[in-house]
């Protein structure tokens, strides 16, 4: 017998067959998904692999299989192969995905929770990374291998790196001697599920409204039947209730269940309520903070079918849960659940792809649905269930709009108009808490010549840089390059150079000159660093006495702060002026759930949103926290436009040391796309340098094409891709990326 294996490679060349001899003693364990070790090319170490197929002969001359590892089901195997036509990637990066994080050879002491230890993490971007391993620069496979480590396990410890990559201390510190890694003190965060005691809670008698959406979910459970649903309610209208009455009913029958949720919800508060239902035993948390072991362990629990409720991020649309009987999405407009980084897979397709193959329901749910989701919601390809009301009858906060163009007018200049500066004194005399929401941080500081225009720009990135003031220096955002602050413009010579625009920094810096009582805490990419997490900057706001946090998109994910009656947004604005087709929808989304942080308990809320344009129908329809007639608005718009749902935006990047090379690699791209799709069905932009067009010293260009994403235009550009590569134009990476979720 023979196998044809893939090899666990992301290289390019390497995203094809090999075939190895079976030898007798495996022929009864190796399977199709296997995880194997075959002797390659002229290295002398075995490479991992996995078996995609079996067959009875070769018609080459071939090498024996040497170890096997129990590994993947052939529906995983078929599911990766799949992901890989779909997102444009290799098919080991989507076995990889599937995998039981990490093969352990030694076992590791547990991490002690409150204690420091020191972990790793990369110093530097892993595409320079990879750029000093294409050029040599780093030779030696074993460094090789612990950096490929330390990029999908940031955090980890040194015992971690040599339990899980068989190599030495020694190679560790070898790497941090040549900054590529670096060790970080940190203390150990308690895992949300150890030394909890939490009382039982039993199923609540659901509401007319909740009832109806259960049986028709159940309707489904009970017909074996694939069918997508949107449960479509605002917040606190008892859709979470729904859902643990389902998966309820799910593991009473021996089935498991798989619940998405965006990262940043993963708190203990939301672990809590599955918890007092389903007892920790039979729930599995999967999240960014649980070490390599960790994961392997939790990984293994749901494979033996001990843990039977998998809740986690987008990943974990992948965990090898036994007899899935539901898959459920939270906040399922939330962009989290598109990877940005290959495979670029979307985990409501992938969720999609599953359910169907095990003939179960998909339950989406959110109070601000994606617009293509409740787009086709109305066309029947989607059941749309909706919860109107609240469950527990609390009231929907007050929401004010402040227009600070007559603001200005009035004279008043600073980032607070009236209403939020006599609200934030009223909060700070009531001790009661408040949330100041700055939306977007490219809204921060940059550094402007009045008398020439001139603006200081990172020489790596070619945009702008930002002003620190705590540091004084200037930070590019991509690629971390620092400068000294400048006082003379060094184009013009003149000393007019000033500093414009609203950070997080200095506005925390205005509430301390207007309010200097107040004790703040701000949150932003500059606070949340690999030191603090998000979590422990909201426990102290939570727990210690302080009045208000100052934060960006952040802060306004479900958390719940029974004392925070005040939500104020600074300028409500900045998200509508970037330059992306979703500008409005996110508007709408933003400020939709910062209004919902503001009044949760028996205290009313109030929320104040000031803006420059406050008729835009996305803030007017925010404030009224009136989804519907947002969409009906903005689904006319894009229709009108040509935007998803009404076509698909596919990207196709091109990124390249050598602007020639760009220039002419994505003109060859481009002629082969005109001579493949059809003009008509699709409209096919010219290649154009990105917005941002280069970043860590590449180039970066783009072909934007707009049309179905069908099975044939899958077929053309994964063609394409072949051809570019098969080519061999070393400097240039292309990338294809359908509707992302960033267009700079
Ligand atoms: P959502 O997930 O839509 O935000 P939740 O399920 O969290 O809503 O419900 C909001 C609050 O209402 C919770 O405190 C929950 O316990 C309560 N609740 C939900 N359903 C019911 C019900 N049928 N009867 C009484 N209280 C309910
Ligand atoms: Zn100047
Ligand atoms: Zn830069």
């Amino acid at each position: 017998m023979v196998a044809e294996v893939i090899m666990n490679s992301a290289a390019k060349k390497l995203n094809r067959t090999f075939d190895y001899n079976i030898p007798k003693e495996f022929e009864d364990i190796i399977i199709i998904g296997s995880k194997v070790l075959v002797p390659f090319g002229r290295f002398k170490s075995l490479e991992e692999a996995h078996v995609v197929r079996i067959k009875q002969s070769s018609e080459f001359e071939i090498k024996d299989i040497v170890k096997v590892e129990t590994g993947l089901t052939d529906k995983q195997i078929e599911l990766a192969n799949w992901m890989a036509k779909r997102y444009f990637c290799n098919v080991s990066e989507c076995i990889k995905l599937m995998q039981t994080p990490g093969t352990r050879t030694k076992n590791i002491e547990k991490r002690i929770q409150d204690k420091k230890i020191n972990v790793v993490y990369l110093k530097k971007d892993f595409n320079e990374i990879n750029f000093d391993i294409e050029k040599g620069i780093i030779k030696s496979d074993k460094q090789k291998k612990i950096l490929d480590f330390v990029k999908d396990n940031q955090g980890c410890t040194v015992p971690e790196i040599e339990a899980f990559t068989e190599c030495s201390r020694a190679i560790v510190n070898t790497l941090i001697k040549k900054q590529y890694l670096e060790l970080i003190e940190k203390k150990v965060e308690r895992n949300p599920l150890n030394n909890k005691d939490i009382e039982n809670t039993q199923n609540l008698i659901l509401t007319d409204e909740q009832e109806i959406a259960f049986n028709k979910i159940e309707e489904a459970i009970d017909k074996k039947e694939y069918e997508q649903f949107l449960l479509y309610g605002v917040t606190g209208s008892g859709k979470t209730e729904v859902y643990l009455q389902l998966i309820n009913k799910v593991v009473k029958e021996g089935k498991s269940a798989i619940v998405l949720v965006p990262e940043i919800s993963l708190t203990p508060q939301m672990l809590d309520r599955f918890i007092s239902r389903f007892g920790k035993e039979k729930i599995a948390v999967l999240h960014s903070k649980l070490s390599i072991g960790e994961r392997h362990d939790e990984w293994e629990r749901i494979k033996e079918g001990k843990a039977r409720i998998v809740i986690g991020a987008r990943s974990a649309i992948f965990a090898p849960a036994q007899s899935l009987g539901i898959i459920i999405i939270d906040e399922e407009h939330d962009s989290s659940y598109k990877s940005e980084a290959s495979p670029k897979y979307n985990a409501k397709e992938v969720a999609k792809k599953i359910a169907k193959e095990e003939n179960i329901p998909l339950v989406l749910g959110s109070a601000t649905p994606d617009l293509t989701t409740f787009y086709n919601s109305n066309n029947e390809k989607i059941t749309l269930l909706k919860l109107t009301k609240r469950a527990n009858n609390s009231n929907l906060p007050k929401v004010e709009i402040v227009d600070l163009k007559q603001e200005l007018a009035n004279g008043n200049r600073s980032m607070l108009s009236f209403d939020l500066y006599q609200s934030i004194e009223q909060n700070l005399k009531d001790k009661l808490q408040t949330i100041l929401f700055l939306n977007r941080r490219g809204y921060s500081t940059f550094i402007m010549c009045r008398n020439c225009g001139y603006t200081v720009k990172c020489k790596n990135c070619n945009i702008s840089m930002t002003y620190h003031s705590y540091q004084n220096k200037l930070k590019c955002h991509y690629c971390g390059y620092e400068e000294k602050t400048v006082k003379t413009c060094p184009e013009c010579g003149s000393d007019k150079i000033r500093y414009f625009g609203t950070g997080t920094q200095k506005l925390e810096q205005e509430i301390h000159k207007q309010f200097p009582q107040a004790k703040t805490i701000r949150m932003d990419v500059d606070t949340v660093t690999k030191k603090n997490s998000h979590e422990e900057i909201l426990n102290k706001f939570k727990n210690e006495d302080i009045d208000i946090l100052i934060g960006t998109q952040m802060v306004v994910k479900g958390h719940h702060f029974p004392k925070v009656t005040l939500v104020g947004v600074i300028a409500a604005d900045s998200s509508l002026n970037i330059d992306d087709y979703r500008a409005t929808e996110r508007t709408f989304q933003i400020l939709t759930q910062v209004a919902g942080r503001a009044g949760r308990e028996n205290l009313p809320g109030k929320v104040i949103i000031q803006s420059y344009n406050p008729e835009n129908f996305s803030i007017q329809d925010a404030q009224k926290q009136n989804y519907e007639e947002f969409y009906e608005t903005e689904i006319a718009l894009r229709k009108q436009l040509k935007y998803p749902p009404f076509c698909d935006i596919i990207v196709i990047g091109f990124n390249s040391t050598n602007e020639e090379e760009i220039k002419k690699v994505s003109k060859i791209a481009y002629e082969f796309i005109i001579d493949n799709l059809d003009a008509e069905e699709f409209k096919i932009f010219k290649p154009m340098p990105s917005p941002i067009d280069k970043i860590q010293n590449k180039f970066r260009w783009r072909i934007i094409i707009k049309g179905d994403m069908t099975e044939q235009a899958n077929e053309v550009l994964n063609d394409l891709l072949k051809n570019l590569y098969s080519k061999e134009y070393k400097n240039t990476k292309i990338t294809i990326d359908v509707n992302p979720n960033n267009m700079t």
